[in-house]
């Protein structure tokens, strides 16, 4: 008898289970499409030369190890600030956005949870029909009540809207609302920018709270372009949160660079807000690590490096948009009748594929072709060399 003989065992991560089987999988074509990392046409997970260049200006001149700040490094902060909402804007300019430095997107969620949870503990909170499969696990970690607004649309091979936003209309005062800023995951559904305009309107008559989730600035269409949803809330002179994360953006997935920014009504009441998010850090974590904060800085603190950064980035955004094109004329020509352009019109790192179950186990069991049960694909590990035999494999279920 031990204290733990009552400790269940909990289920598989459904993405890193799916990372052992392929690891074990001996198919010598085997393709890993389950996980969302963006690897170059060799396959390879990049390391950025932006990146390389700060951590070698960093190793001339080493510094010593002291504990950062709660809220991590200022430069840091200050070029999350600018780089969401616009370096001259009025948020920035005025002082009014809190900024803390966290454990990558996901700990800047679970920032913006603790001190949600405390602020509000009656709210509920709304996350899209699919959502990123962590979103619903953290937020009712953080103690809420945690249910979807409708967002994918199989039978449309599209986005609900009309029931996305009759659900918005209908959430109580308070409601905490996960939008997707950019590059739907895992749908690669986003919504137009008019439809935007009639979320923040909903959200603003309605009183609700928009919690922006920012994964993927830069994977979509171009910074200020992915950034798009947000300066529609700074418009309408809504307060809110966004989560940014760099795992994408500078390929530093290990480091967990991320951030929290709540923009507030005024300076003095950041600075109140400021104080809480830093409570919420200490008691969990203390303080965030140097590395990776430390080079998101240098990169974008830099004229020359964040215009390497903005080339690169550029470079992976438009490979993945060439792979899907490949994907869907590939499909074409390994022999798929259905019309599968809604792959091009999908945007960011994945696909919804509109395969069934079924298909997808089939393809990893006969193929070695992995994606989610769902039929997610990961589009940013397809490459030039395993695209012709994931577009036969395929046609093939
Ligand atoms: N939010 C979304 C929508 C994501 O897809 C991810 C990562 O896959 C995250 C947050 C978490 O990012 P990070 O790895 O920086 O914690």
């Amino acid at each position: 008898m031990s204290m733990f003989t009552a400790v269940e065992m909990a289920p598989r991560d459904p993405i890193l289970g799916l990372n052992e089987q392929f690891a074990a999988d001996t198919n010598p074509n085997k393709v890993n499409l389950g996980v969302g990392v963006y690897y170059d046409d060799n396959g390879k997970l990049p390391l950025l030369q932006c990146v390389q260049a700060a951590e070698q200006n960093m190793m001339k001149a080493p510094t010593a190890r002291g504990y950062l700040p709660i809220d991590g490094i200022v430069a840091y902060d200050n070029a999350v600030k600018a780089l969401v909402f616009g370096a001259d804007s009025e948020p920035v300019q005025s002082g009014r956005v809190a900024t803390i430095q966290a454990i990558g997107g996901t700990g800047g969620l679970k920032v913006g949870a603790d001190f949600l949870k405390k602020l509000n503990p009656q709210a509920k909170v709304l996350i899209s029909d699919p959502s990123w499969e962590n979103h619903r696990a953290l937020f009712t970690n953080a103690g809420f009540e945690v249910e979807s607004y409708p967002y994918y649309d199989a039978a449309k091979r599209g986005i609900n809207f009309d029931g996305m936003l009759a659900t918005l209309n209908a959430a109580p005062a308070g409601t905490v609302v996960v939008l997707h800023a950019c590059c739907h995951n895992p749908t690669g559904y986003d919504i137009t920018p008019e439809q935007w305009d009639q979320v923040v309107a909903a959200v603003k008559a309605r009183g609700l709270v928009p919690f922006l989730d920012m994964a993927y600035q830069g994977f979509g269409y171009g910074l200020k372009e992915d950034g798009a949803a947000v300066a529609k809330f700074v418009d309408a002179g809504l307060t809110f949160f966004v989560s940014t994360s760099f795992s994408k953006s500078f390929s530093l997935y290990g480091e967990r660079v991320g951030a929290l920014s709540v923009l507030c009504e005024n300076k003095e009441e950041a600075g109140r807000v400021l104080s809480q998010l830093k409570i919420a850090i200490r008691t969990n974590y203390s303080n965030p690590p140097i590395h990776g904060g430390a080079v998101v800085a240098a990169v974008l603190g830099n004229p020359e490096l964040r215009a390497l950064w903005e080339k690169e980035l550029g470079e992976m955004r438009v490979r993945i948009k060439a792979m899907r094109q490949k994907l869907v004329d590939g499909l074409k020509a390994a022999g798929v009748k259905e019309d599968m352009s809604f792959i091009t019109t999908q945007i960011g790192m994945f696909s919804y594929s509109g395969l069934s179950k079924d298909q997808m186990v089939r393809l990893r069991n006969e193929f070695g072709v992995y994606g989610t049960d769902t039929g997610r694909m990961c589009v940013a590990a397809l490459n030039s060399k395993n695209i012709d035999y994931v577009c036969a494999s395929i046609a093939k279920v």
